[in-house]
C-alpha cells in the first residue's frame, strides 16, 4: 500500500526517527514542524494519513484537530497521534476532537505500521464508495460522535467475559446488546456491530470468527472491534491486517469505549446509506425518468436472456410492441405537458394489467415493449386485447385540460416457441415480427392487437 504520510512534530529528531521507522513501507513522507505548517501541507499535498505528536506547540493537539476537521479537503484524512505516555483523559479529548487513533509511546513498529495500513484501507474503501455514488465527501456525523441506536453483539471468552463488556458500556447505553461466548459463533439476528474480547489462548477461534464475519454477506459490512490484553500487540497486528475495524489493547475507560463504538456505528450507517444510494442510482439508470418503465438498456439484455431460456426448457415467450394511436394529435390539441401526463397514465394502466414477472419498457416516445414469459399464442392474444381495452375504455383525466383525453393503443404481437435442438430466434427477428404485426394493426384501423403469422418451424 502506497500513499503520502504527513509527520508533524516540533522536534526534527522525532520526525527523523518516525521517517526512518516508516521507510520499510513504500510511503512518501512529508514533514511539518508546527500545526500551522501542517494545515498548509494538508491543503497543498492532500496526504493520505497524518502521524503527529499528541502535543503541538506546548499544548494538546486538540485545537489542531478541530482546525483540520473544519477545513480539510478533500475527504477525511485519518490521524494517528502519539502520546509521550499513556494518558487516558488526554486520549479521550483527542479522540473526541477527531483523532482516529491515539497510541502511547513506545509503540512497537509492527503495530504502528499495521494501524496505519488499516486506517488507510478504511479510508480508501470509504472514498471509493463516495466516488461511486458521487456523494459529497465528509463524515461529520461520525466525527461528532452521533449514531442512532444499534444492535451490538458482545463476544467474550465465555458469557461472563461478554457480561464484563456490557458492564464497561454501562446502563445508560441507547444500544441493544446481546452477550455471547466466542465458541457459539456468529449470532443469528442482524447485527450492526461486533465486539470481541479475546484472550491470547483463544487467538485462533477469534481469528476464525473475524474471518467468518468478514466473509459472510449478512455481516461483512458490520464493523468488528477487538479488545485484547495490553501485551497482545502481535495479535493486534494480525487482526488489523485481517480487516478488524478497531483493536484496543486494554479497553480504556467507559467514555472512550462508548465513543469508539458510536464512531464505528456511525461510519457503518454512513456507508450503508451510500450503498443504498448506489443501488437506487443503478436502478434509476435502467428506467425511463418520465414513466418509471424500464428503458432499452434494461429491456434488450432482459429479452436476450429470456430468448436464451427457450433453448433450456422455458415455455414460449410473447413479445409485443405497443404504440399509441395518433398521439401527435394529443400534443397538438392539449400541449406537450398533457401528452406527458397521458404517457404516465398509460404506463401505469399497462403495468396493472401485466404480471410482476412480465417486462414493460418504454422504447420510444409513445412506444412500449412488452414481454410475457411462459405465455402461449392464445394467452398472448387475450392479454393484448385486454391491454387495448384498458386504454380505450377509460379516457385519461389530465387536470387543466378541457375534459378526459381519449387515447387508443395498437399492438403487434409475436410468440417465440421453444424448439428443442434448434437455435432460438434472434432478438432482432422477434422485434421485426412484432413491428410488422404492429404495422398491420395500424393499417387495419388502429385500436387493436395483431398477431404475427407463425413462422414455418
Ligand atoms: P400513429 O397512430 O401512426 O402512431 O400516429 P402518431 O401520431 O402516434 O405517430 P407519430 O410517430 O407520427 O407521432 C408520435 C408523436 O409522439 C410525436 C411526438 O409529438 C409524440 N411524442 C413522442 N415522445 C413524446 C414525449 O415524450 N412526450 C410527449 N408529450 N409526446 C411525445
Ligand atoms: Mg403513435
Ligand atoms: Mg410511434
Amino acid at each position: 500500500m502506497s500513499g503520502t504520510i504527513l509527520i508533524i512534530d516540533e522536534l526534527a529528531t522525532n520526525r527523523i526517527v518516525l521517517k526512518v521507522r516508516l521507510s520499510a513501507a513504500p510511503f512518501r513522507v512529508i514533514q511539518a514542524g508546527s500545526a500551522r505548517e501542517a494545515l498548509r501541507l494538508v491543503t497543498a499535498e492532500a496526504p493520505d494519513l497524518i502521524l503527529a505528536n499528541a502535543r503541538l506547540g506546548g499544548q494538546s493537539a486538540t485545537p489542531f484537530l478541530r482546525a483540520l476537521r473544519r477545513t480539510e479537503w478533500p475527504g477525511h484524512v485519518p490521524v494517528i497521534l502519539l502520546q509521550g505516555e499513556n494518558d487516558a483523559a488526554e486520549r479521550l479529548a483527542l479522540l473526541r476532537a477527531g483523532a482516529d487513533e491515539v497510541l502511547a509511546r513506545p509503540v512497537p513498529e509492527s503495530l504502528l505500521l499495521a494501524r496505519l495500513r488499516n486506517l488507510m484501507r478504511q479510508r480508501n474503501a470509504d472514498e471509493e464508495l463516495i466516488g461511486q455514488t458521487g456523494a459529497a465527501a465528509g463524515f461529520a456525523e461520525a466525527q461528532a460522535g452521533f449514531a442512532r441506536p444499534g444492535q451490538i453483539a458482545l463476544f467474550g471468552t465465555d458469557r461472563a467475559g461478554a457480561l464484563a463488556l456490557r458492564g464497561l458500556i454501562g446502563e445508560a447505553t441507547p444500544h441493544r446488546l446481546s452477550c455471547l461466548a466466542i465458541e457459539s459463533g456468529p449470532p443469528p439476528a442482524e447485527q450492526d456491530l461486533f465486539v470481541i474480547q479475546l484472550a491470547r489462548a483463544q487467538a485462533e477461534e477469534g481469528l476464525r470468527l473475524l474471518a467468518d464475519l468478514k466473509a459472510t454477506p449478512g455481516t461483512r459490512h458490520a464493523p468488528v472491534m477487538l479488545v485484547l490484553a495490553p501485551d497482545a500487540a502481535q495479535l493486534a497486528v494480525t487482526l488489523l491486517d485481517m480487516g478488524a475495524d478497531d483493536v484496543l489493547l486494554a479497553p480504556g475507560g467507559r467514555d472512550e469505549f462508548n465513543l469508539r463504538l458510536t464512531r464505528l456505528l456511525a461510519r457503518k450507517r454512513h456507508n450503508e446509506a451510500l450503498r443504498a444510494q448506489l443501488r437506487s442510482g443503478l436502478e434509476a439508470a435502467l428506467r425511463d425518468p418520465l414513466t418509471g418503465a424500464y428503458n432499452r438498456r434494461h429491456a434488450l439484455p432482459w429479452l436476450e436472456r429470456q430468448i436464451a431460456g427457450l433453448a433450456h426448457g422455458h415455455r414460449s415467450l410473447a413479445v409485443m410492441v405497443a404504440d399509441l394511436d395518433f398521439f401527435k394529435q394529443v400534443n397538438d390539441r392539449h400541449g406537450h405537458a398533457a401528452g406527458d401526463a397521458v404517457l404516465v397514465a398509460v404506463t401505469e394502466r399497462l403495468r396493472t394489467h401485466l404480471r410482476a414477472s412480465d417486462l414493460l419498457a418504454r422504447i420510444g416516445g409513445e412506444e412500449f415493449l412488452i414481454a410475457l414469459p411462459d405465455t402461449s399464442r392464445a394467452e398472448a392474444q387475450e392479454v393484448a386485447e385486454r391491454l387495448c381495452h384498458a386504454i380505450r375504455a377509460t379516457p385519461v383525466v389530465v387536470p387543466g385540460t378541457g375534459g378526459p383525453i381519449a387515447v387508443t393503443l395498437s399492438l403487434g404481437v409475436t410468440v417465440a416457441a421453444p424448439h428443442p435442438g434448434l437455435p432460438p430466434p434472434s432478438l432482432q427477428a422477434l422485434l421485426e415480427e412484432a413491428d410488422h404485426a404492429l404495422y398491420a394493426a395500424k393499417a387495419r384501423g388502429r385500436d387493436q392487437a395483431r398477431l404475427s403469422t407463425p413462422s414455418a418451424a
